[in-house]
């Protein structure tokens, strides 16, 4: 067969469409392909922003400098795309270029949701998605804190971690009864907790924050935050990062036509309504292995995942089974894996020893298995995944005890 030609449009140079247009030259395609990065640099990792960002560099590039051009890649940075007219088969940039495409790969990603409170907008509160607030968030940390993260998921309790590992003083403000409350188990979230507690982070539940305040100079002073009873205090802070979750950017979508549903909803293909059209990572509304309905995934596997499947579209060749959704988060000296989406009621089995930062949590509904949590476990987290790949029947006890080997759970 030849392989399919004509001009590939990319817009957003992040995770996704940088491994796309990788992927998509790997497979053999010959045609044009062009990608618009409306941010100055090129392909990077995001997750080293939350991680080790007070001591590496933070300049991760998907690919070394080069490789674009040399793969044939016209990575135009700097340059957005602003509007999409599917009946020309067109799009219009930021400098005015109205370009046709053949087939158009949407892959623009997420945006920080923001705090709307009075004193938001001071020096010292921001958001951390891009390299720029990467940098701005170190320099801030670097200069001693105090910092106070808005928000107790993933990736504030990622920047608590580093701060408390670098010697700043470190408080966590979370609106709900418990960290992580939207993405792990009650179980996960308390271990994490008395973790990060133990580690000297002030974690505060169930407390809003309700302003920002301004020292002399207008610089950053402190968070002002009521908790459930109405009761107020101020938590003094040189730095605060909002990270509050990330809306899908899905305007160009939206206003283009295409279905949406908090995210360009596709199929296990990365197609959208339009079939000229497609879309990969954080933008999307997906389909999901072993779920009813369809969801938002925000992390690198399912960004990695789709942009195969766009490759598979584009190349007419068969699309693979999707894959367990899975996802990683390094705090302190703990390395956590977890597989699975966890919805619905479930109990839990442990395995290890949470309290000394190693074990494995299995979720467990009617014998079967919906999800696992684990920190310092790579055999335990390897099985989890093979266990609900298989959609295995579970026998929560074995998975309890550590006499039982993991291989023969996990029926390898
Ligand atoms: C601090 C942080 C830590 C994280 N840690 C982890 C982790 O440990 N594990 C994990 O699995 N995931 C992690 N994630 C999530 C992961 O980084 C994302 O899931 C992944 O980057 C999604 O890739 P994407 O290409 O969809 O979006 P992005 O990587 O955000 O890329 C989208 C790009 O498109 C650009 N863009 C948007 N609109 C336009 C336009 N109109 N024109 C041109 N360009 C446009 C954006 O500026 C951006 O550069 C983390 C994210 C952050 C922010």
């Amino acid at each position: 067969m030849t392989p399919p030609r004509g001009r590939v449009v990319v817009v957003g140079a992040g995770h996704a469409g940088g491994t796309f247009v990788t992927l998509l030259r790997q497979a053999g395609f010959a045609g044009e392909v062009v990608v618009f990065g409306d941010e100055p640099d090129p392909p990077y990792h995001r997750p080293p922003l939350s991680k080790e960002f007070l001591t590496d560099p933070l300049e991760r590039w998907l690919r070394a400098p080069g490789f674009y051009a040399e793969q044939g890649v016209a990575l135009r940075l700097g340059e957005a795309v602003v509007a999409v007219d599917r009946r020309a088969g067109t799009v219009t940039t930021s400098r005015g270029e109205s370009l046709a495409y053949d087939h158009l790969v949407l892959a623009t990603g997420a945006a920080p949701r923001q705090l709307a409170v009075p004193g938001a907008d001071l020096d010292g509160v921001q958001v951390l998605r891009s390299l720029a607030d990467a940098r701005a968030l170190r320099d801030r940390v670097r200069t001693g804190g105090p910092v106070v993260v808005v928000g107790g998921g993933y990736v504030g309790l990622e920047v608590a971690a580093a701060a408390r590992g670098h010697g700043v003083a470190a408080t966590v403000i979370e609106r709900e009864d418990r960290v992580l409350a939207r993405v792990a188990s009650p179980a996960l979230s308390a271990i994490l907790r008395d973790y990060h507690v133990a580690r000297g982070t002030a974690v505060l539940t169930g407390q809003t924050v309700r302003a920002f305040d301004a020292g002399p100079g207008g610089r950053l002073r402190a968070a002002l935050v009521t908790d459930e009873a109405g009761g107020e205090r101020a938590v003094p802070c040189s730095v605060a990062v909002v990270g509050v979750g990330a809306a899908p950017r899905d305007d160009l979508a939206r206003d283009a036509g295409l279905a949406c549903d908090a995210g360009v909803i596709v199929d296990a293909g990365a197609r959208t309504s339009d079939s000229r059209v497609l879309a990969i990572g954080d933008v999307t509304s997906r389909p999901v292995r072993a779920l009813a309905r369809r969801m938002r995934l925000e992390s690198i596997p399912s960004a990695v995942e789709q942009a195969r499947q766009a490759v598979a579209t584009i190349m007419g060749t068969a699309p693979e089974e999707l894959e367990v959704p899975w996802f990683w988060s390094d705090q302190f000296d703990l390395k956590l894996k977890i597989a699975g989406v966890l919805s619905g009621p479930y109990e839990t089995a442990v395995r290890g020893d949470p309290g000394a930062g190693r074990f494995a949590l299995f979720h467990h509904r009617d014998g079967e298995l919906v999800g696992v949590e684990t920190a310092n476990s790579a055999g335990a987290y390897m099985a989890g995944r093979r266990m609900l790949a298989a959609r295995r029947r579970v026998d929560p006890v074995r998975l309890a005890d550590p006499a039982a080997g993991l291989h023969e759970l996990a029926g390898v």
